[in-house]
């Protein structure tokens, strides 16, 4: 069972949340609205059912309330940032913000952003730079939990560690929506393990192992700690090829950012700290922006007519999804699972708002 609550009562329900952990109005507002845009995209995974465990996280003081980003490497087009453990909706927008001043100063900026709290949908920071026509690569390692296991491996040993990049499409008056792919490495999200196990479902095979590293479908493995008190894991996706991306971005978004990598058993803090690379590059300034539009429009419209494959509805590109779900939800509402707006509700009862 669900309720379904149009966007903009579920921003002000959940930004009260925030405000009465210490946010100031204009940043409640802010982390709200992301994750109602996440819901919006039809990524309940990362939308407000995250909202419990971020103000759990600034009860542990493991998370700052209106923190903001902290410069420890600037040489113009090398930014290297720490996010002060604020909320990643904040801190990662300043950093973005500060990316872009470079990429219009010299074309391209490197920017690494370390101790950020929860990113959320990676896919907003890739849209910000899209708006502007400049392309966005982002590597995000996760600092929370074991929770994925290695290829070949038995346990968790590493996060959902998401990649994502962000290309506009067309150019002048024939631009097109953008390519937005963005995902986890994870075969899926945890957040969909969260919302699977309160739905009840059990989940595709290949997709978990349990707590003692043989296969299930049963999501709960990774939700809630199993008889002998330890968690199952999610696999990564394409088999050893997303398990390297997954390494990758642990090293890039992780190591490189000075934010650290995972290396040691589950600690049971509520916190997801997200540390990232990112690349933001404006086609124009490398010179190519009339014919980098034009390939890009004809490859994807000839990617479009390939002919369906049997039982689908044909060619999708990344972005569309997320788009189209935008649409539908807008004008019908959002879906809240009933154990969701429970924990939303136990959530404001603790911190005094009512809701
Ligand atoms: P997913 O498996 O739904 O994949 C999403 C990507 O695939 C999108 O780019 C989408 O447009 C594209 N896509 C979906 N269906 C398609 C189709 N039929 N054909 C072509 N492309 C298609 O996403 P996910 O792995 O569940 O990740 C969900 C969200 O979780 C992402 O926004 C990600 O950034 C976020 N995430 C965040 C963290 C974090 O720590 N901040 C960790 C993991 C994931």
């Amino acid at each position: 069972m669900s309720i379904i609550i149009q966007a903009p009562e579920l921003e002000k329900t959940i930004a009260s949340l925030f405000s009465a952990v210490g946010s100031t109005p204009e940043e409640a507002r802010q982390v709200a609205a992301n994750l109602v845009l996440a819901n919006l995209c039809g990524h309940d995974s990362h939308g407000v059912g995250m909202a419990p465990r971020y103000v759990d996280a600034v009860l542990e003081k493991n998370l700052t309330p209106n923190a903001h980003v902290q410069t420890r490497v600037d040489t113009g087009t090398l930014l290297g940032l720490d996010g002060q453990n604020g909320f990643g909706q904040n801190v990662g927008v300043q950093a973005m913000q500060m990316a872009f001043e470079r990429v219009r100063a010299h074309g391209s900026c490197i920017m690494s952003l370390s101790n950020a709290h929860h990113l959320g949908r990676i896919g907003h920071y890739a849209e910000m730079a899209v708006e502007n026509h400049w392309i966005s690569i982002h590597f995000v390692s996760v600092n929370s939990r074991p929770i994925v296991a290695p290829f070949g491996g038995g346990d968790g040993r590493f996060g959902t560690n998401p990649c994502c990049i962000g290309i506009p499409v067309g150019v002048g008056k024939d631009t097109r929506e953008p390519f937005i792919l963005d995902f986890a490495t994870s075969r899926v999200a945890q957040g969909k393990m969260r919302v699977a196990h309160n739905e009840g479902r059990s989940v595709e095979p290949g997709t978990l192992i349990d707590e003692n590293g043989q296969p299930t479908n049963n999501p709960g493995v990774v939700v809630v700690p199993q008889s002998n008190g330890k968690m199952g894991a999610l696999m990564p996706f394409g088999q050893y090829k997303g398990f390297g991306l997954a390494v990758a971005c642990e090293l890039l978004g992780g190591a490189l950012s000075g934010g650290g990598t995972w290396h040691k058993e589950a600690d049971g803090r509520r916190a997801v700290l997200n540390s990232m690379l990112t690349i933001v590059i404006d086609p124009k300034r490398l010179g190519t922006e009339n014919s980098f539009g034009q390939e890009t429009t004809e490859f994807l419209d000839w990617l479009r007519k390939s002919p369906n494959a049997p039982g689908t509805e044909g060619v999708t590109l990344a972005g569309e999804p997320e788009r189209k779900k935008r649409a539908d939800r807008l004008k019908n509402g959002v879906p809240i699972d009933d154990a969701t707006w429970q924990e939303i509700v136990n959530t404001a009862r603790l911190v005094g708002v009512s809701i």
